[in-house]
């Protein structure tokens, strides 16, 4: 009690000397008491202040209690306050229901018991405190979520326009790509007529010119290819299903001659478990994985690459192990980063963005990749993706994304 605010507690009789008794009686509690002689004063202080509970005289001159009581009930702000009618002589019951009517919680009568009317209004007043307590953690919350939800606002606005922003760069470097190839395969198809069909009008140092030139619109050509590839993967809507990833694999070893023998050799070891995913998108990951499995491979070596997949709870681990130069525990963070190159350009050709579309990819298929490697023994790299279930899975259409497999 000591730190808490006192709360009024209002008690309204028409006859001083009984406000007196009231007086006596629950001045022990330590409350403000407000001793009005007419419901119309009474009325007059609950407008402007708040209070515990209301001790009322049913019999006074004028407006008696019952009047009062209704007045009182007509504010918004007083419907809730307590009244304890309190009656020189026992009402009858028609008087009671009247008096329940208008909202009294409590009947008295006279002559009042000090310690029933006591005990009676310090229950309201614990009531009214424990209110009051509540309706300021009320406060304090709903201040609370007012500033989360303008911190949510100032988010959203900023998210909005880092995706205006991305879309932009997107739309962008999607054209400027697509534009860009058009005029470089117009470089490599006329030099490589030349070449042929001129062979004998430019031989010599001019035969080695057009080569370079051919070579360099190649590998510039393969480099658009592969940052297309990555715009489209980092910005398709994936449409995720289960999928045969045995028939992936077998379709990606079809198309490409380096995957085949007598150039390498590549097993699948069954059983081969499905996941979930986006088709297109899987084929260019397992493109990327098995172009470099062949590729980091020194000269002496046949390329050796297997292929398993390894259930682990609800995901699939899809492994594809080599016999290549390995990866120096130094760099093995480096590899999925863009134009993350460990390898020399000379000695293997490529331009560092292969791995990015593969975490990419993986990642907006909601899955993780790694890699374990030793150097001069292999690598494992794996992609770990939902593993297939019965049930459908649903999700957006998306434009296909063009295969990027580098030979
Ligand atoms: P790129 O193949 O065009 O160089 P990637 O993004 O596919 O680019 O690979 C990044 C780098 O990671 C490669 O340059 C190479 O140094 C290393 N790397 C990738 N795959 C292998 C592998 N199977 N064995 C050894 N090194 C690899």
């Amino acid at each position: 009690m000591a730190n808490e605010e006192k709360v009024n507690i209002v008690v309204v009789d028409d006859q001083p000397a009984k406000l007196v008794a009231l007086d006596s009686i629950l001045a022990p509690l330590g409350e403000n008491l407000i001793k009005v002689e007419s419901g119309l004063k009474a009325l007059e202080f609950l407008l402007k202040n708040q209070c515990a509970v209301i001790v009322l005289d049913v019999n006074m001159p004028g407006m008696d209690g019952f009047e009062t009581a209704t007045l009182i009930r007509q504010r918004p702000s007083l419907e809730r306050t307590p009244i304890i009618f309190v009656s020189a002589y026992n009402v009858s019951d028609l008087d009671r229901l009247k008096g329940y009517g208008i909202g009294a919680v409590d009947y008295l009568y006279v002559p009042i018991v000090p310690e029933v009317l006591r005990a009676k209004v310090q229950a309201f007043v614990d009531l009214f405190r424990q209110r009051q307590i509540i309706i300021r953690q009320a406060e304090h919350l709903a201040a609370q979520n007012r500033e989360k939800e303008e911190q949510i606002r100032v988010i959203q606005r900023l998210n909005e326009k880092l995706r205006e922003a991305n879309e932009e760069i997107e739309a962008f470097s999607y054209s400027v790509s697509h534009d860009l190839r058009a005029p470089l395969r117009a470089m490599r198809g006329y030099s490589e007529i030349l070449l042929t069909e001129f062979s004998g009008a430019v031989a010599g140092e001019g035969a080695d010119y057009l080569l370079r030139i051919s070579k360099a619109a190649k590998q510039m050509d393969a480099l658009i290819r592969d940052i297309l590839a990555y715009s489209c993967v980092a910005k398709a809507e994936l449409f995720l299903q289960p999928l045969d990833v045995s028939g992936i694999l077998r379709t990606i070893m079809e198309t490409s001659e380096a995957l085949q023998p007598p150039r390498a050799k590549v097993t699948i070891e069954d059983p081969i478990v499905n996941v979930v995913g986006h088709e297109a998108c899987l084929n260019q990951c397992l493109s990327n994985l098995l172009s470099n499995a062949v590729k980091f491979v020194t000269g002496d070596r046949l390329p050796e690459v297997r292929i398993m997949t390894q259930a682990r709870g609800s995901r699939v681990r899809i492994c594809v192990k080599d016999n290549g130069i390995g990866i120096a525990p130094a760099h093995l963070d480096r590899v999925f980063q863009m134009f993350g190159r460990v390898h020399s350009g000379s000695a293997y050709d490529g331009n560092g963005i292969g791995l990015t579309i593969v975490r990419k990819g993986v990642e907006r298929m909601g899955g993780s990749v790694g890699v374990e490697s030793e150097p001069g023994v292999g690598s494992m790299f794996w992609i770990e993706l939902p593993a297939a279930g019965k049930e459908p899975v649903l999700m957006d259409l998306q434009p296909d994304v063009e295969p990027a497999v580098k030979d």
